[in-house]
């Protein structure tokens, strides 16, 4: 999963671009909930958020970093909920 620092500006612009509506605005600023991010595996070759985040805050969470297997496997979990 991907997190988003605490110097994130709450621009927005991250939360419409997720293919897994895993981001929303938390007490503070944006987060990234862990469950439903699949650092766009399965959607796109790169993380879109980070693509177009102006302040470059979001990056692997260290505490959930997972393998483009693992991050699959995720997707098509979702995939079959949705
Ligand atoms: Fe925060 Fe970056 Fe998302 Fe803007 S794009 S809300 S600065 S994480």
């Amino acid at each position: 999963s991907l997190k988003i620092l605490d110097t994130c500006v709450n621009c927005d612009v991250c939360e419409p671009v997720c293919p897994n509506k895993a981001i929303s605005l938390g007490e503070e600023y944006y987060v990234i909930d862990p469950a439903l991010c699949t650092e766009c595996v399965g959607h796109y070759d790169v993380p879109q958020c980070i693509e177009v985040c102006p302040v470059e805050c979001i990056l692997v969470d260290p505490e959930h970093t997972e393998s483009n297997d693992q991050l699959t496997l995720k997707y098509e979990h979702l995939m079959a909920k949705a």
